[in-house]
């Protein structure tokens, strides 16, 4: 099967639908860095600045991939994954949180609140991309 072959082959597996993502985090210059980890994936993201502004996009639209920061003003990350996670259950799109630093226990944390995976910043290109084959149907080349 040639044609399967080349579309294996085909860098970004253009049949692969463009998943949405949503990045939450209160600072600038992670929000930066973040967009452009992304546009070396080939992808796009949109970003809200608090977990409010989170929960309010994330209700409104429809997203294939969450990245949340934990520590951020009106509403932290754990919260605002509690409050999706309750309104959209199975619905819920795969959610990683963004930490700082990841202390004993942490992991522990974030999966009671219902967060799928996590990721320490600074972020590697390289964890990012794993989460991005991990949980979505795009393969990032
Ligand atoms: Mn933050």
């Amino acid at each position: 099967m040639e044609i399967l072959k080349e579309e294996k082959a085909d860098p970004g597996n253009k049949s692969a639908p463009t998943p949405r993502i949503l990045v939450a985090e209160d600072n600038m210059v992670n929000q930066k860095l973040i967009t452009l980890l992304f546009q070396k994936l080939n992808l796009k993201v949109e970003i809200v600045s608090n977990g409010l502004e989170a929960v309010e996009a994330i209700l409104d639209n429809h997203y294939d991939l969450i990245l949340m920061d934990i520590q951020m003003p009106e509403m932290d990350g754990i919260e605002a994954t509690g409050i999706i996670k309750e309104k959209l259950g199975d619905k819920c799109p795969t959610v990683v949180a963004l930490t700082a630093n990841a202390m004993n226990g942490d992991r522990e944390r974030f999966l009671d609140a219902g967060m799928d995976h996590y990721l320490s910043k600074p972020i590697d290109i390289r964890d990012l991309k794993r989460v991005v084959e991990e949980y979505t149907f795009y393969d990032p080349c």
